[in-house]
This record gives structure tokens, C-alpha cells and sequence, in this order.
């Protein structure tokens, strides 16, 4: 018996989907879209759209629409207006702005070489160097900061001493349980602001899903590193931590996180091969422990059974080949 997930979790709570429109959904984030909303409707709770199009050089034309398509075609659905994140500057913006006016942030004109360069060891945190701290104390405004260099710069926020009571961040995730993060000793000061200007997804994340009240977060298990990150920034700008989920990835035969290597997995081109969303949410059902086979059923049909505690800790394995009537699809490579 593999070890679950648990459902201990509040009542009612406000969920949130959050597709970044940057390129097409595939069977992945069906998977965590899937769940993500079932968790928050078995508990009668309200599920919010929000479109993470910040990242602009990756946000690609037609994408959003494309995203709400796809979940509309799955079977789910959500609460009130969807909330786009391009429209928040202002409110990231002041965010930044109290950050700032606390001595929170600081301009950083560092290159993406000068960080692995002043690397002192090049101790590799999970997501690249440790940033050794360039910037901190170096410029007086970001005006100084960008006469003297000719560049606009970013925006770090200064992270709580390694092994300090602030910065070792500690919370109960409901896929992982327990998670300690030393966030100084693991990444160093993190980026919230962009040189070219908006948030980035750290404090953007932090700011909307306060906005929108959600207080439950479901997401893929790529997205956990990020979490202590947030928590520092909730606790900085005086905004309350959700509880968090972050259930493992589906991942291919390999063991790695699923991507074009194995095949098109693409709710788009399901749909165009003639597959009903009712099969793809009866495999993913089923691949989620939470049906014995994977017959074709709708998002709703699952809402009443549905527990978090039925989900498997170990990664969902697709194998390129549907169980049911849906035959193999073609394979890339
Ligand atoms: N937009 C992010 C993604 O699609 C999800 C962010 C989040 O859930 O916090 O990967
Ligand atoms: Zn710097």
C-alpha cells in the first residue's frame, strides 16, 4: 500500500486554477487542474481562474483562451470572474512598495553571469546558485543603481539569515507533509521584481491569491521548492498562508516529469484525435487511486467520493497508451 496524501484540510475553503497561458495544457496539469478543483468542491468550497500571463517572453499568443477551452472541455468550471494577472500591476507595484519602504527589497543590477561568478562555492541551491548577496547595501535608490551601471535593475527581497528563526520556513503540506526550507542557505535573496519591469511570479502569486481570498492551494509538486519563498513574503507583507497541496507530477515511463519526449499528451490534441473528456478524466481518476478502472466519468460525478487521502504520494506513470477503448497514440521521437 502506497503511502496517500491526507485530507485534513479547512471547510468550505477558496481554491484557485492558475494556468500560465504558455503554451498548451497536457495531461499533467489536467491532473492538478483535476484535482485542484475537486478538492476544493467535495469540501463545498469556491474554486477562482486566474491567468498567469507575466512572464511575457513565454506567454504565447492565444494561449489564455486556449487554457480556458481546454478546462471548459474537461468538465470544470469555476467562481466569478477569471482574474487576469497582467491587469494587477498597480497592486504589485505597491506591494513592492511597502517591501521597499521597510528595507525588505533591494535594486539588484547583477547579470544572470555575475551571480554564478560571485558564487562563492558554486553550491547549487535546488534552483541554480545561491545569490551571495552583490547588491545588498551596494545602491542607495534604483536611480543610483541604474546610472551607474545603464541598467534598470531588479528587485531582491533580503531573506532572513540562514539557520534564523525567520528564515528557516517550516509548513505542513497535505501531499508531502512536513517541509523545512532554509531559504537563505538554499536560494539567497530571490528576485520578486523584474529588470524589465512587473512582478515576478514569486510576489505576484503572494499578492493575487490575498486578493482573491483563497486560503487552500493545490498545485504540481514542481511548484513546491517555490512555497517557502511565498510563505517569507506573506509573513513580510502581513498577508495569511493558505494551506498547501502539492501532489506529485505525472511523469513518463522514464520517471521524468511528462514533456514532449513522450508524445503529445496535449488536451488539444486528444480532443482532435476524437478522445471525449470523459475518458481522459476516467484515466486520470483512476491514475489518481481514485477509481478502480478507469471508466469514462465527468469531473462532477467524482465530487461526493472524492478524498485527497485516496491520492498516491508517488508520481502518476503514463505509459503512452490509454486503458480503455481510447487506442495509443502516435508517438514522437
Ligand atoms: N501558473 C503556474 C503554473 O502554471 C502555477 C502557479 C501556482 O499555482 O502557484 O505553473
Ligand atoms: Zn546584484
Amino acid at each position: 500500500m502506497s503511502r496517500r496524501c491526507d485530507s485534513v484540510g479547512s471547510a468550505a475553503p477558496t481554491g484557485r486554477l492558475a494556468p500560465s497561458p504558455t503554451g498548451v495544457l497536457h495531461l499533467g496539469n489536467a491532473r492538478s487542474f483535476l484535482l485542484a478543483w475537486l478538492d476544493a468542491r467535495h469540501r463545498g468550497g469556491r474554486i477562482l481562474m486566474r491567468i498567469e500571463d507575466l512572464e511575457t517572453p513565454r506567454v504565447k499568443p492565444g494561449a489564455e483562451a486556449a487554457a480556458l477551452t481546454d478546462l471548459r472541455w474537461l468538465g470544470l468550471d469555476w467562481d466569478g470572474e477569471v482574474l487576469v494577472q497582467s491587469r494587477r500591476a498597480a497592486a504589485h507595484e505597491e506591494a513592492l512598495a511597502r517591501l521597499a519602504a521597510r528595507g525588505l527589497v533591494y535594486p539588484c543590477t547583477c547579470t544572470r553571469r555575475d551571480v554564478e561568478h560571485a558564487a562563492a562555492a558554486p553550491h547549487a541551491g535546488h534552483e541554480g546558485p545561491v545569490y551571495p548577496g552583490t547588491c545588498r547595501g551596494r545602491w542607495a535608490s534604483a536611480d543610483e543603481a541604474e546610472a551607474a551601471t545603464g541598467r534598470a535593475p531588479a528587485w531582491r527581497f533580503r531573506v532572513p539569515e540562514p539557520g534564523s528563526a525567520a528564515g528557516v520556513v517550516r509548513f505542513h503540506d497535505r501531499c508531502v507533509g512536513e517541509v523545512e526550507v532554509d531559504v537563505g542557505a538554499e536560494l539567497g535573496d530571490f528576485v520578486v521584481f523584474r529588470r524589465a519591469g512587473g512582478a515576478a511570479y514569486q510576489l505576484a502569486v503572494v499578492v493575487d491569491d490575498a486578493f482573491q481570498g483563497v486560503d487552500s492551494v493545490l498545485r504540481g509538486a514542481d511548484l513546491l521548492p517555490s512555497t517557502a519563498r511565498q510563505i517569507l513574503l506573506q509573513r513580510a507583507l502581513g498577508l495569511p498562508t493558505p494551506e498547501y497541496a502539492h501532489p506529485p507530477l505525472v511523469v513518463g515511463p522514464d520517471g521524468r516529469r511528462l514533456a514532449k519526449r513522450h508524445g503529445d499528451t496535449s488536451l488539444r490534441h486528444l480532443r482532435e484525435c476524437g478522445h471525449t473528456p470523459e475518458e481522459v478524466v476516467g484515466w486520470l481518476a483512476h491514475a489518481s487511486g481514485l477509481r478502480p478502472d478507469p471508466s469514462p466519468l465527468r469531473p462532477a460525478d467524482l465530487v461526493t467520493e472524492f478524498e485527497l487521502a485516496r491520492v498516491p504520494r508517488e508520481p502518476v506513470v503514463w505509459h503512452g497508451n490509454w486503458p480503455t477503448r481510447i487506442r495509443p497514440l502516435a508517438e514522437e521521437e
